[in-house]
């Protein structure tokens, strides 16, 4: 076989980091559903604690089922490692943990997710950790909000859920000059669409509940970049807060990220077709898609992202009244958070993942009270755009 790092994508999210040589000749990698490993002697045992020795020892550092996901990220992302954790937000809060310390400084793009937006308020209640959420949109911009102890730049692109496009060389250029980390959360783009670290930046994050998972069906967390900083956080961080992730639930993910690039390419297709229908009914005021050519930021777009997802988001000319309206219209569509699963998924992120954020700052971030943000499925795109548009109709223009 060629060296692994020359296949192509498509082949890696099949093939990558897994020898059926290594594992009984099964074609599909087993589940070592083991919590702990056996040492075949005292002195070897010892010898794998000192890190001597290579070997497994127990399953919160690390099991061979979730080991083989991790590499597989690891090509994915083309990092030099990956790991894995139980939930996105446990990825998001390792990777937090790593580069800040008390009293230092993070620098945020304008919209984070929820939760996200809690851990940090978190961080600067109990560690003194503040942060800027900032447009982040020109040099000029992200220079002036750097302070002396900015650690970490941490951004989401697109932002969820405005579909807000952040420059991530023009990020990570400056904060490089200086030694600024920076974060990316990848979850909307996955590495089919959008390579973080090939642009720059120092650790990428996922909720692997998402797309990488594709099934709705497991909560996870992915991380990937250099090897150092890999596998400090495995020995402190995820080892002592714990946040691993379950032998069973990484095989699920090895088994959804095989068809990550052919859903990616449905999702798209399909979010561009529905995003071109919502665009011309008079009951939307505003669609956000970054795979849309009107898209406020699509040379931005084409410079960074292969296509622009699966998600997008709109708003009705209407009130928050009418977004509760039309949503409990719809007949096909589930009404739910998450996003990145077969099923086409419709929130309202104002009173649902960002119901966190006080409304003066959500406002700010353009999360008003009418914007509904759509995960667009594998579905028949005319099924999709039939319940939206007969839901829609239902609102007097
Ligand atoms: N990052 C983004 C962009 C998300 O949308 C989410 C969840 O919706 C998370 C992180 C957190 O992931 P999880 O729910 O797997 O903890």
């Amino acid at each position: 076989m060629k060296n692994e790092k020359d296949l192509q994508f498509e082949t890696k999210v099949v093939h990558s980091s897994y020898n059926s040589n290594k594992h009984g000749e099964c074609l599909t990698p087993p589940i070592y559903q083991t919590s702990t490993f056996t040492f075949p002697s005292m002195e070897q045992g010892a010898k794998r604690f000192s890190q001597e020795q290579g070997g497994y020892v127990y399953s919160r550092l690390e099991n061979p089922t979730v080991a083989i996901l991790e590499d597989r990220i690891a090509q994915l992302e083309e990092a030099e490692a990956g790991l894995a954790f139980s939930s996105g937000m446990a990825a998001v809060s390792a990777a937090l943990m790593e580069v800040t310390k008390t009293n230092d400084h993070i620098l945020c793009s304008k919209g984070v997710y929820g939760c996200t937006f809690g851990l940090l308020q978190w961080l600067k209640d109990k560690h003194n950790i503040q942060s800027t959420f900032a447009d982040l949109g020109s040099e000029e911009e992200i220079k002036r909000n750097i302070q002396t102890n900015t650690t970490c730049v941490y951004i989401e692109t697109p932002i969820n859920p405005t579909m807000q496009v952040i420059d991530i060389p023009l990020v990570t250029s400056i904060a490089k000059e200086k030694g600024i980390k920076v974060i990316v959360d990848n979850t909307f783009s996955t590495p089919y669409l959008q390579k973080p670290l090939k642009l720059g930046c120092d650790l990428v994050v996922h909720s692997a509940t998402k797309y990488i998972g594709g099934h709705g069906d497991v909560i996870a967390g992915v991380m990937a970049g250099n090897a150092d900083m890999i596998d400090n956080i495995k020995k402190t961080v995820r080892k002592d807060f714990g946040g691993v992730l379950s032998p069973f639930d990484a095989w699920l993910l090895i088994r959804g990220v095989k068809t990550l690039a052919v859903r990616m390419d449905r999702h798209c297709e399909n979010a561009e077709k529905i995003a071109a229908q919502l665009k011309k009914h008079p009951n939307v005021k505003a669609v956000y898609y970054p795979g849309d050519k009107e898209h406020a930021q699509s040379s931005l777009v084409k410079k960074q992202m292969r296509r622009g997802g699966g998600v997008l988001s709109f708003e009705l000319n209407g009130s928050y009244e009418d977004a509760v309206h039309v949503v409990n219209q719809l007949q096909l569509i589930p009404i739910a958070v998450s996003l990145g699963d077969a099923e086409t998924l419709i929130q309202h992120p104002a009173s649902m993942t960002h119901a966190v954020i006080p409304p003066e700052q959500r406002v700010k971030m353009g999360i008003t009270n009418e914007l509904l943000r759509l995960s667009v499925g594998l579905e028949a795109w005319e099924d999709i755009w039939q319940d939206l548009e007969q839901a829609l109709n239902t609102l007097s223009s």
